[in-house]
């Protein structure tokens, strides 16, 4: 019974402390769980941020350079209608007069447009839609002019970005070649649009700080820059990454480039103007786009971690509270276990008499077994007394219980008195009954403690009234027994027993030994 109590309880202890590992793998599964999600999502949301920038600025610079196309595509359409009328009408005072109107009504419609001239070949000036022309103004050593004297080539030409002589404005001119009749060089007419304009086709675009829109040339040469800076005007960046990855067929593009100019690292769209060779660049400070990414990750990772530290510390209770169950469970089984124990050491204990001191039966059982045994092995004998108190019942009767009590205690003390030799074990037989072993002891012997022991009681005269000597005596039983003879206790105590038997039929208050 015992044993499978203590079975079970090692089962569930072993049971509980399988559920608290469940628990804590559990708990770590989770955490770790919420920990990758939460570093996916940082990594994917900086993924997305700029992949989300660079979509952004792909449509800015499509968007620009359709704007930028159609501006120039407008003032270069005026140019062409000019050269033709001067290659096909010449530039008589009356044409030169006609074409002065004509271009005058077509600035006031174009916003984009700074003024429209005409050269002569010597690249004086013939026209000009602003009126301010200075006597003897002459722009043969303008760019655009220099161009086109010495290049037959008839498509526009777009010079770089230019402060206005007349007006004292950022322009850039668009050009074309006006040839005599016989194809030589007859001048030019040229188209200037403020940079300004371009300016404002910007407008409303946000790009942050640090970010920037480039108006380049083919040959690198800036055109115009948002946020504007004149020392920026035809600056060269022809040395930068963009420009490496600008090969002949390639018309647009995205990337992440630092600036050699002011070494901001950015996310930049690229794409070349239809038609015209120049590029529109749409480019965002990184480190905005991150400071962005960074704030929202920030919120994200604080929710993350309020609910790590609130998953952690349901865990920790959890598995605190099944320890402490654990450790109370283990308490208690050790508990059980040294009650158990204790109980096995009480079992032992309990070889004496509660009542007389003497052994107990169970004890003389154990004794008389070992003895048993001994004479078995050296063939010396023993003896046993057997002690019955006389008319005990009626003792009982007469005095009650516990006077009856007092009564075999003083028997017992008469007993231990006399049987003290050591080896000797006397003991309290069951109820008025007792018994004596001795050891290498023969009848003679036991005879004689026997008598000793009887007649001490009787001369104690302890007072019996029912009892025909009116004192409290005893009949006694010897059997003495040579190893060769005893086989079990049975035997032994059978034979005393027997003799004791006689001694109570013969008158009691006597000592008979078997024969
Ligand atoms: P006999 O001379 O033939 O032995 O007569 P007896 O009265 O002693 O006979 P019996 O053995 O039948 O009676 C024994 C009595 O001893 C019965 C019981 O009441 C009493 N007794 C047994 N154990 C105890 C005990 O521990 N205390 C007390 N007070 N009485 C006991
Ligand atoms: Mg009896
Ligand atoms: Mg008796």
């Amino acid at each position: 019974m015992l044993t499978k109590k203590a079975s079970f309880f090692a089962a569930e202890w072993t049971d509980t402390k399988l559920k608290v590992g469940h628990v804590v793998l559990f708990v770590a599964v989770v955490c770790f769980s919420l920990i990758a999600i939460s570093t996916w999502g940082v990594f994917n949301s900086l993924e997305y941020h700029l992949r989300d920038k660079e979509t952004e600025m792909s449509s800015l610079s499509k968007t620009l350079s359709s704007n930028i196309e159609a501006t120039i595509t407008q003032a270069d359409t005026v140019l062409l209608g000019v050269k033709e009328r001067l290659e096909s009408e010449g530039s008589d005072a009356e044409i030169l007069k006609r074409l002065d109107g004509l271009l005058k009504a077509q600035q006031k419609r174009l916003p984009q447009i700074h003024g429209f001239s005409i050269y002569d070949e010597q690249g004086r000036r013939l026209l000009n839609s602003n009126d301010k022309i200075p006597a003897g103004a002459n722009n043969s050593d303008r760019d655009y002019f220099i161009y086109h004297r010495d290049h037959a080539d008839l498509g526009p030409y777009l010079g770089p970005s230019i402060l206005s002589r007349s007006t004292n404005e950022w322009i850039m001119p668009v050009s074309r070649r006006v040839n005599h009749p016989d194809g030589s060089f007859a001048g030019v007419a040229i188209a200037t649009i403020y940079l300004n304009y371009f300016l404002s086709l910007y407008d409303g675009v946000d790009m942050g700080k640090n970010g920037l829109i480039n108006l380049v040339g083919s040959s690198g040469n800036i055109v115009v820059r948002k946020p504007f800076r004149d020392l920026d005007v035809g600056t060269n960046i022809s040395k930068g990454q963009i420009f490496a990855l600008l090969k002949p067929d390639v018309s647009s593009g995205t990337a992440t480039i630092r600036s050699f100019i002011d070494n901001v690292e950015r996310v930049i769209s690229f794409r070349r103007i239809n038609g015209y060779p120049l590029v529109v660049i749409a480019a965002f400070d990184k480190n905005e786009i991150l400071s962005d990414w960074r704030r929202e990750s920030f919120a994200s990772l604080i929710i993350s971690s309020i609910l790590l530290a609130i998953l952690g510390f349901i865990g920790y209770r959890l598995v605190r509270l099944m320890s402490q169950q654990l450790q109370a469970q283990r308490e208690l089984q050790a508990s059980q276990k040294k009650y158990i124990e204790a109980n096995k050491v009480l079992g032992l204990m309990a070889l004496e008499d509660g009542l007389t001191g003497l052994a107990n039966r169970r004890q003389f059982d154990f004794f008389i077994e070992a003895e048993i045994a001994r004479i078995k092995r050296r063939l010396d004998g023993t003896a046993l007394i057997m002690i019955d108190v006389d008319l005990f019942k009626s003792y009982n009767d007469h005095y009650g219980h516990v006077q009856g009590d007092e009564c075999l205690k003083a028997v017992g003390s008469i007993i231990k008195k006399h049987a003290n030799r050591i080896g000797d074990l006397a003991a309290r037989y069951g109820g008025e009954e007792f018994a004596i072993v001795l050891p290498n002891t023969d009848y003679v012997g036991a005879f004689l403690l026997a008598e000793k022991i009887r007649l001490d009681l009787e001369q104690n005269k302890i007072q019996h009234n029912e009892s025909p000597l009116g004192v409290v005596t005893i009949s006694i039983g010897i059997s003495a027994l040579s190893g060769a003879e005893v086989d079990t206790l049975e035997s032994l105590v059978g034979t005393a027993d027997k003799a004791l038997y006689i001694a109570k039929s013969s008158g009691r208050n006597r000592t008979v030994i078997s024969d």
